[in-house]
């Protein structure tokens, strides 16, 4: 089998989740068993080997899973992109329309500024608003994007071309 079933059966599909109509897709399978963990993280970082990237953040909460284990695996340090009061210090905050309300990421304000080049990891890409609005968060501090990294892309929901330009790397699309 190849490594993309190999994570595929891992994926746990769990209708009416968090509402009705809802198909979510459940990563905890995967993390839970090292070999799919392990391959997971590997193709993430894959095309990022030896790029000048100085930071990693990760979208709260499964974005800290794979986000850090990248942020590990490629020898720099990880920043956690989080849900609005959660974070001690002085804080940035972008927010973004959902498709009922509204959703705030913040990062601490010395969490990463000019001269740095970020990979930006979550672990899926639907509409792709909390990507982007992370992107607008690290720009803010003044950092650079320099690439997005999805376990999963659900292609129908247009995220990719929502966040053009920025480089889009997934590993499994549904
Ligand atoms: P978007 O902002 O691109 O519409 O939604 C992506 C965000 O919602 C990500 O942070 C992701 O963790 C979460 N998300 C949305 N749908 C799913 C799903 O089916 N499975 C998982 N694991 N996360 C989801």
């Amino acid at each position: 089998m190849d490594w993309q079933s190999r994570l595929r059966e891992k994926i746990r599909n769990i209708p009416d989740f968090p509402k009705l109509g809802i198909l979510f897709k459940d990563i905890t399978p995967l993390v839970r068993d090292p070999a799919t963990l392990r391959l997971a993280v590997h193709h993430l970082i894959h095309p990022f080997v030896g790029a000048p990237i100085t930071a990693v953040a990760g979208m709260e909460a499964r974005g800290f899973i794979f986000g850090s284990l990248a942020a590990w695996e490629l020898g720099v340090g990880f920043i956690p992109l989080r849900k609005p009061g959660k974070l001690p210090y002085d804080v940035q905050s972008v927010s973004y329309a959902l498709e009922y309300g509204e959703n705030t990421l913040e990062a601490h304000i010395d969490a990463c500024g000019p001269g740095d080049r970020v990979l930006l990891v979550d672990d899926l890409l639907a509409t792709g608003g909390t990507a982007r609005a992370s992107c607008e968060l690290v720009e803010r501090l003044g950092a650079e994007v320099y690439a997005l990294a999805f376990v999963i892309e659900l292609d129908e929901l247009g995220g990719r071309q929502r966040l053009s330009p920025y480089p889009v790397h997934s590993l499994l699309h549904f």
